[in-house]
């Protein structure tokens, strides 16, 4: 297969695309990124490794950072997850609140902020330096040292985070967080902040189109875990565009609001893609075009 031709063939089709969609603007620090960009990098589990365009450019990871969190806690405290989170589609906004009452502040899942939120407080509760750990976590997974937090996002998400304060206050009237949100929250707006490229996502997130292995044969997750992770991206890793996202791309995936999303095709590749401008739903309108046409045009998805 030419992944180098494919590749270029997808930028230049997405390209009519710009200007279409909207750079997240809720905080300043998001809005003020060029909205002209696309990266995307590809890495088969031969090795082999290709990208295109803007992906060695690092860029806010954003909801990405969730599936560090899923992965940790599923390690930390069993496959089951437990009773503080589903496994079910939101079919609602990422940040959603609506959906948390009528379900007594037990979040749909582990991939909308309510579910992250909680998630990061049961890691909180016996790790207190999960924020650092989740930076490690992205760092030797990629082996990229320099991959950091973006101290003027997470700040500025801390500054006006209004709904994910909401978020974690309500779930905590339900008894559904056990920490100080404030310190809650300053992990979850850390991890969100943290910025990678394209190239280091699909080395991150390798170990999940990979049986669990990462890049640099360590056993991040078991088969099992993995498995359950990849069912979940893809029944609730795109929020309200779960179907939608399944229907055109075919692969289990995880999109952030700052324009990143990335998949796997299990036993074949991991794949991330990154172009700001987003969709109501806050997944990059680019970014979804350019998947749809690599599994087009490969003939790959999982289906
Ligand atoms: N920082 C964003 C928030 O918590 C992350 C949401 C996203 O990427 N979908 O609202």
């Amino acid at each position: 297969m030419d992944y180098n031709s494919i590749l270029q063939r997808i930028q230049k089709e997405v390209a009519e695309l710009f200007g279409i969609g909207k750079v997240a603007d809720y905080i300043p620090a998001l809005a003020k990124i060029s909205p002209r960009k696309f990266g995307m990098a590809v890495k088969l589990t031969n090795g082999e490794e290709y990208s295109i365009g803007d992906a060695t450019e690092a860029f806010s990871i954003q909801s990405i950072s969730k599936l560090i969190i899923l992965t940790l806690y599923l390690k930390k405290y069993g496959l089951e997850i437990g009773n503080r989170v589903g496994v079910e589609p939101s079919g609602s906004a990422f940040n959603s609140l609506v959906q948390l009452e009528y379900e007594n502040g037990i979040p749909r899942n582990p991939l909308i902020n309510a579910g992250a939120i909680v998630l990061t407080d049961g890691l909180l509760s016996i790790y207190p330096d999960i924020k650092e750990r989740v930076l490690e976590f992205a760092r030797t997974n990629s082996e990229n040292s320099s991959i950091s937090f973006d101290e003027e996002i997470a700040k500025s998400e801390y500054d006006t985070g209004f709904r994910n304060f909401a978020l974690a206050n309500f779930m905590k009237s339900y008894g559904n967080i056990d920490n100080d949100i404030f310190y809650v929250l300053n992990a979850y707006f850390h991890h969100c902040s943290i910025k990678m490229s394209c190239i280091d996502m699909t080395r991150c997130f390798y170990y999940l189109a990979n049986e669990g292995v990462s890049q640099n044969g360590k056993q991040i997750l078991s088969t099992r875990g993995t498995k359950r992770i990849n069912a979940m991206m893809l029944t609730c890793g795109t929020y309200d565009a779960v179907g939608d996202f399944a229907f055109r791309v075919g692969v289990p995936a995880k999109s952030g609001v700052g324009g990143g999303i990335v998949g796997v095709i299990p036993n074949k590749m991991s794949i991330a893609v990154w172009s700001p401008e987003l969709n109501a739903q806050g997944n990059s309108v680019i970014g979804m075009k350019a998947m749809e046409l690599f599994t087009t045009y490969t003939g790959i998805s999982i289906f």
